[in-house]
């Protein structure tokens, strides 16, 4: 098919031509004198990203998904208690890690469409007088549903109990796109990964740690080996690594950092909302729902629920294969209920106009009743009022 593929999929996301360009290059030496050049201002900037002076960056390579277990066994003890909410497929995934690592989970069904609930969470905490609990396991931005929850929130629910427990909270699908501040929110272990805001191909788990999960990773008896935090330590103070790094990935990394700190982190978060806003009032324009409940949407994906009688799956298989975009499927419990359009990273509005027009006619196409142009139109109609 002529022309490229646009690829609205919340992750890989676009790969700016700039990061490409700079991925592209002779292997090198990551044991010379100079490799550190490269290496140590990344760890660096990453703080910036990740909004943490007192706080330390690592990067795996691995994804997002190693990142999980990297909190997991650094900083903790077999079979602790952690608490998590499960609310979509991603944080279902973190919660069945955990068990499979041995740890005592305590997870709470909440309805797919909503997030973290901050009530229930306080007042869970408040009970657990004996502290029993030792990690809260948030999905900040759970993308199967585009779904946000507040991690501001959940801080204020652990100070508000006085409990100690650790905080970790997957970023995979937030961090560097929609508002993240690990210092100010008081978060222990900061996980992302390469290929969503960050722009890169999958391939990198990028953390960032505090202090006080540091200093539980220095006496935890949790066993681990290729993902130790202090291996990590250890080598990055000089600025190497471990085993070996995937140089043309960190050459992407520094590119991108190079991109999001040129932009800067609060217009970035800026850009997203608006962006997300224009792709709301579409869907509201088509007459259709998203999966997120209200004061949870999401900034980096957007759920759109098909009417019951109809299956997301088509929409997908039909602007795939008759228009060259690539949608978000459902995952599990809304498989065929919901399509999705990731709207992170490198996106504009001119690029979204594209996927909404798409979107408009593969549900034409598979005989959802919505008007030609509607979403399209309302989403021009907020980007032009609204445009710098
Ligand atoms: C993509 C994603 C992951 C998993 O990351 P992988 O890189 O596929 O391992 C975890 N959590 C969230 C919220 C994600 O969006």
């Amino acid at each position: 098919m002529a022309g490229r593929n646009h690829l609205y999929i919340p992750g890989p996301t676009n790969t700016p031509h700039e990061v490409l360009s700079a991925m592209h290059l002779p292997m090198e030496d990551h044991r010379s004198p100079i490799f550190p050049n490269l290496f140590k201002p990344i760890l660096a900037d990453l703080k910036k990203v990740f909004r943490t002076e007192t706080g330390q960056c690592f990067v795996y390579p691995a994804t997002g998904t190693a990142g999980w277990e990297v909190a997991l066994t650094n900083c903790l003890n077999p079979g602790d208690k952690v608490l998590i909410y499960r609310f979509g497929q991603f944080s279902h995934l973190w919660m069945e890690m955990a068990k499979r690592l041995g740890f005592d989970v305590e997870a709470h069904e909440i309805e797919w469409g909503k997030g973290i609930p901050l009530d229930a969470l306080e007042a869970r905490l408040k009970d657990d007088k004996n502290h029993q609990i030792k990690a809260v396991l948030a999905t900040h931005n759970e993308t199967s549903t585009g779904v946000t929850s507040r991690i501001d929130g959940v801080r204020k629910a652990m100070d508000a109990a006085r409990h100690p427990a650790l905080l970790f909270v997957d970023g995979v699908s937030s961090i560097a796109s929609i508002e993240f501040r690990m210092d100010e929110w008081g978060v222990d272990a900061a996980i992302s990964g390469s290929q969503k805001g960050f722009m890169l191909p999958a391939g990198a788990a990028i953390l960032a740690f505090s202090q006080k999960a540091l200093l539980a990773s220095e006496t935890t008896t949790y066993p681990r080996a290729f993902l130790s935090l202090q291996d990590q330590i250890n080598s990055n103070k000089d600025g190497y690594t471990p085993y070996t790094p995937s140089t043309p990935m960190l050459h992407g990394l520094r590119k991108s950092l190079d991109l999001l700190l040129a932009e800067g982190m609060d217009n970035i978060y800026a850009r997203h909302n608006r962006l997300a806003e224009g792709v709301r009032r579409a869907v509201a324009a088509w007459g259709l729902k998203i999966c997120a409940h209200p004061g949870f949407e999401s900034d980096t994906v957007t759920a759109i629920v098909v009417p019951a009688d109809k299956d997301a799956r088509q929409v997908i298989s039909t602007a795939f294969n008759k228009y060259n975009i690539s949608l978000g499927a459902g995952l599990t419990e809304v498989s065929g209920k919901v399509f999705r359009i990731g709207h992170l990273g490198d996106m504009n509005d001119v690029s979204l106009l594209g996927a909404i027009a798409g979107v408009e006619m593969a549900m034409l196409d598979s005989g959802i009743d919505i008007k030609a142009g509607s979403g399209v139109a309302a989403a021009i109609e907020y980007y032009r009022s609204t445009a710098q």
